[in-house]
């Protein structure tokens, strides 16, 4: 065409094609096809496609430093954790192995409670025990299961009412499917139906609604929790609020 001009159009802007391929070498025609704004259209219709692409990336390369720094935190939370748990065990268990052994519950929960008496009487509270256990022979390392006892009378006497003398209980009584059940009952502050759930997690101490001035680590309930799980045993708790709490420890007896 008369606009056409050699020099302008680049190879890659040109189409040629044979316009009679059947014609001899000599009178062949060609027609050309030149597309001077090619280039330009091509931008035009990828314009919206580039910043997709960066944005897509940066999505990548956040996703993939979240992922990474998950993994690290974890890794981090799992180290906590070891070093809490053993700090937790060398703070309330001097001793490291259990060393189990048959022993008879009535005559150890018998000396707790003559130990314990005294501290007892120093609040002018009354501890009381039933113990109807027949069979009472279980397979526990009496120095943590003497442990597990005085940690809920302390928290008894930690959690008591101020209004009311403290009363304590300490029963036990054979269940069917040769287990013992021990309960250990005061008729403190009480525990809130939400918190009960929590009381067995390390650290967790209730912090409202319940007394300020009481020292602890938040640490007696779950070593508690941990040492009847040990021992093959259930551990449970009913509570009421300003009525009193229960804990139920059921545990496996030994036989002879
Ligand atoms: P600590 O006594 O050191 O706070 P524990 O693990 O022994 O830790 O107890 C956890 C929480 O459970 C306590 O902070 C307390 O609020 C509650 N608790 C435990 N025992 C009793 C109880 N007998 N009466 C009322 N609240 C209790």
């Amino acid at each position: 065409s008369a606009g056409y001009n050699a020099q302008d159009a680049g190879d890659d802007n040109m189409f040629v094609q044979t316009l009679f391929p059947n014609d001899s070498k000599s009178m062949m025609n060609y027609i050309k096809v030149y597309f001077p704004t090619k280039r330009d259209y091509i931008l035009s219709s990828v314009r919206y496609i580039i910043p997709t692409f960066i944005l897509t990336f940066i999505l990548l390369v956040v996703f993939t430093c979240t992922i990474f720094l998950t993994f690290r935190q974890k890794k981090l939370s799992e180290m906590k954790n070891d070093f809490i748990n053993n700090m937790t065990h060398e703070f309330k268990t001097p001793i490291s192995t259990i060393s189990l052994a048959a022993q008879m519950l009535n005559t150890i929960i018998a000396n707790i409670i003559h130990t314990f008496k005294i501290k007892e009487e120093k609040y002018g509270g009354n501890i009381e025990a039933i113990l109807q256990a027949q069979e009472s022979t279980v397979n526990v390392d009496e120095m943590h299961f003497t442990n597990v006892i005085f940690n809920l009378l302390d928290n008894a006497v930690k959690y008591r009412r101020e209004d009311e003398p403290l009363r304590l209980s300490v029963s036990t009584k054979d269940i069917p499917g040769n287990r013992i059940r021990i309960e250990v009952a005061d008729n403190g502050i009480g525990i809130r139906k939400e918190d009960l759930k929590k009381i067995f997690e390390k650290f967790y101490r209730v912090s409202t609604g319940n007394r300020h001035d009481v020292k602890g680590f938040g640490l007696g309930l779950a070593y508690v929790h941990k040492m009847v799980c040990e021992l093959k045993g259930e551990i449970s708790v009913e509570s009421e609020l300003n009525s009193g709490t229960k804990f139920i420890i059921i545990l496996p007896l030994t036989k002879n």
